[in-house]
C-alpha cells in the first residue's frame, strides 16, 4: 500500500497506547488474583490477539502456559456468518486446565462463539472470556466476555493486532479508519 495513503486513512486514535496499557496492567491483576495456584492456560486467538496477549502475558505474574488457536471465519458481505473453521489447534489437554481466552475484538461474537462452543466441549475446569475491546451494538451471537478491557461504539477500528486488509495491527494504538 502507497504509505501516504496509509497514513491517511488513519482518521483518529480512539485509544491511547497509554490507555491500553493501563488497561491491560489491570487485567493483569485480575488474572493473578482470580488463578494463583491454579493451572491456567491462556489461549490466544489469532491473528488479532497478538500483540494484546504479548503485552497482557507480561503483566501476570502467577506461572501459566500459553497456546494459541486460529479461527478463519466465512463472510456474507462484512459480517461473519457463524461458519468457523479452526486452522490452528491447542497442543495442551485443556481438560487439565483453566482456560482463559484472549480475544482481540468481539463484533457480532459469532467466530468467538464457535471457538468457545469447540473448546468447552473438551471439559476445561473452567473457561473465561478476556476481550480487549468491544463492540456490543454489532452482537448476533448470545455471547460475552466476563472481562472487557474497552467498550466501544460501532466504529471500524485498527491497530494493536487489528487489521484492515491485514495492514495497521503493528501501529501501537487502536484507531478509526477511513474505509473504501
Ligand atoms: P465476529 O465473528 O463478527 O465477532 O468477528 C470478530 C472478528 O472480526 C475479530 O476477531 C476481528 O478479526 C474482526 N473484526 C471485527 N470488528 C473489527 C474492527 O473494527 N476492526 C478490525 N477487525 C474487526
Ligand atoms: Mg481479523
Amino acid at each position: 500500500m502507497d504509505s501516504e495513503k496509509y497514513r491517511e486513512r488513519i482518521k483518529s486514535v480512539l485509544i491511547t497506547r497509554e490507555s491500553i496499557a493501563n488497561g491491560l496492567v489491570k487485567v493483569g491483576k485480575y488474572i493473578d488474583g482470580n488463578y494463583s495456584g491454579k493451572p491456567l492456560i491462556i489461549v490466544g486467538i489469532l491473528k488479532g490477539s497478538f500483540v494484546f496477549l504479548a503485552d497482557l502475558a507480561k503483566t501476570v505474574t502467577i506461572p501459566c502456559e500459553f497456546g494459541f488457536m486460529a479461527a478463519q471465519s466465512y463472510y456474507g458481505g462484512t459480517e461473519s456468518t457463524g461458519e468457523v473453521r479452526i486452522t490452528l489447534d491447542l497442543q495442551q489437554d485443556i481438560s487439565k486446565y483453566h482456560v482463559i481466552i484472549a480475544e482481540d475484538i468481539i463484533d457480532t461474537g459469532r467466530t468467538l462463539k464457535a471457538v468457545v462452543d469447540i473448546l468447552r466441549a473438551r471439559n476445561p475446569l473452567s473457561l473465561e472470556i478476556i476481550a480487549l475491546l468491544d463492540k456490543p451494538e454489532r452482537r448476533i451471537a448470545d455471547i460475552q466476555a466476563d472481562y472487557t478491557v474497552f467498550t466501544i461504539p460501532d466504529k471500524f477500528v485498527v491497530g494493536y493486532g487489528l487489521d484492515y486488509g491485514e495492514y495497521y495491527r503493528n501501529l501501537p494504538y487502536i484507531a478509526e479508519i477511513e474505509s473504501e
